[in-house]
């Protein structure tokens, strides 16, 4: 079954009971300034929970385009790291807004899983939050999971929040085994182990509060339910492999880059790494400019900005002298433009826009690998771990390296950055910098955009032909 049929069999079931279909939100959250970017299916519902906003549904169901790289959650670090973890994944979705609830839920899901998809109930375990005896007695009396397959946990990993404020709730979790000789191999390895061995694939969220700021929790109208299942996990079970990167929503793209790098995917980990890594990287850099996203040195942009780096430098070290990055999107496209037309529309200007940064990196890349292997090279001389900050800053300011992309480089050769020495660096030259500025009659100008940005002057989004233009928001 491919990934575009599991959607379509999770949309159809759902909406055959009542769930509204509903199209994903944008990777851009509009009127949220808690959130980087969405990262869970409810979030273009959130204001149905906190009961702000009526809609002429009370059942919805969505696979919502998510991108987990910065924020409360963030995955970055474990891309390439674990076989389950993405910067940009789908999460399909079932939703009730104070219609039903726990009972329900969990039939659902259990339903969808071991009926529809036909899913084996002896690699299945489930979790709720560990006083949830409530959810525990559904699963056991009313679904028949065996009490030893229900494992109780804290508020880590079974209250599940958006953000540090919004709505929140306990959870209940269900997890797949992907069997002896997956993970860590460990004799303890079990459910809420780190390792990929045990994978969760779907939560299901029992909405009940609102966190404010200073913590407190106050109830929801009315009881809801949120759950989120990952498109590509869900397709790992499926397609009977033990990796997301098996699946034919990430292979069409592997198999993409391997064919231009002449290089065969397997063949060498170190070049499957790379392959992985730019697979997943395409997936995130064109969905997030497709919504409207830049590169740039701040916020949402230079997240944008180090994923696109990170991808360039695999890139580079798969061989290819040339911007590639760019060519990935035909394949990203391929996978998923029908699903998400709004790819096709976009196409040339999500091109032109890679292609511009592949090519402003290219003018420095080689030149502060070069200066990063000389550092390396001098550092293990004498027998030391960690690059002093001074150099992660000169590799950041004139080879616009960023901190976490130096540091994923030299990780390789069991060395980490300064990150204090670094931010030490980076304090020094803003001081330098404003100095440099007094009395040199800039000062005026930086108070005009000041207050300019006062009046609400933002980015906004014109159209897809042209770069964002500034101007004052009213
Ligand atoms: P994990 O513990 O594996 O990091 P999570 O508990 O952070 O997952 P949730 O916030 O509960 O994830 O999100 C709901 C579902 O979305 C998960 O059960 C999983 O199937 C999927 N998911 C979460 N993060 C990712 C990711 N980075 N890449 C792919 N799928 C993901
Ligand atoms: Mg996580
Ligand atoms: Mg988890
Ligand atoms: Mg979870």
């Amino acid at each position: 079954m491919t990934g575009k049929e599991i959607r379509a069999r999770f949309l159809r079931y759902f909406q055959e009971r009542g769930h509204a279909v509903v199209a994903s939100s944008s990777l851009i959250p509009h009127n949220d300034p808690t959130l980087l970017f969405t990262n869970a299916g409810m979030n273009q519902f959130k204001d149905c929970f906190l009961g702000l906003e009526k809609r002429d549904y009370v059942r919805a169901c969505s696979s919502q385009k998510c991108v987990r790289a910065g924020g409360k959650h963030n995955d970055l670090e474990n891309v390439g790291r674990t076989a389950r973890h993405h910067t940009f994944f789908e999460m399909l979705g079932n939703f009730s807004f104070g219609d039903y609830f726990k009972k329900e839920a969990i039939a659902f899901a259990w339903e969808f899983l071991t009926r529809d998809l036909g899913l084996d109930k002896d690699r299945l375990y489930v979790t709720v939050y560990q006083d949830d005896d409530e959810a525990a007695d559904i699963w056991h009396l009313q679904e028949g999971v065996p009490r030893e397959r229900i494992y109780r946990f804290g508020e880590k990993d079974n209250f599940w929040s958006m953000g540090d404020t919004g709505p929140c709730g306990p959870c209940s979790e269900i997890f797949w085994d992907n069997g002896p000789g997956t993970g860590c191999g460990s004799p303890t390895c079990a459910v809420g182990c780190d390792c990929d061995r045990y994978m969760e694939i779907w939560n299901n969220v029992f909405m009940q509060f609102n966190r404010s700021a200073d913590g407190t929790l106050t109830p929801l109208p009315k009881p809801s339910v949120d759950t989120g299942m990952g498109l590509e996990r869900i397709c790992t079970v499926m397609q009977g492999v033990t990796s997301n990167y098996d699946t034919d929503l990430l292979q069409g793209i592997i198999q993409f880059v391997a064919r231009l790098s002449g290089k065969q995917y397997g063949a060498d980990e170190r070049d499957s790494v790379s392959m992985r890594v730019i697979a997943d990287h395409a997936r995130a850099v064109t969905f997030l400019i497709c919504d409207g996203a830049l590169p740039s040195n701040e916020g949402r942009g230079y997240v944008l900005r180090r994923i696109m780096r990170r991808a360039a430098r695999h890139a580079k070290m798969l061989g290819f002298a040339e911007p590639i990055l760019y060519r990935t999107v035909d394949a990203v496209n391929t996978l998923l433009g029908e699903a998400f037309p709004e790819l096709l529309e976009r196409e040339s200007y999500i091109k032109k826009v890679i292609l511009a940064e592949e090519e402003r990196f290219a003018e420095t890349l080689d030149r502060g690998l070069a200066i990063l292997n000389d550092e390396v090279a001098n550092l293990k001389k004498s027998g030391q771990t960690v690059l002093p900050g001074e150099a992660v800053f000169r590799l950041y300011d004139t080879f616009g390296f960023p901190v976490d992309l130096t540091a994923d480089i030299i990780a390789a050769e069991g060395m980490t950055v300064d990150e204090d020495g670094f931010a030490l660096a980076m304090e020094r030259q803003r001081n330098q910098a404003r100095e440099n500025w007094k009395g040199s009659g800039e000062e005026g100008i930086a108070e005009v955009y000041k207050s300019l940005h006062g009046q609400g002057l933002r980015s906004i989004f014109t159209g897809y032909d042209e770069q964002t233009t500034y101007g004052v928001v009213s």
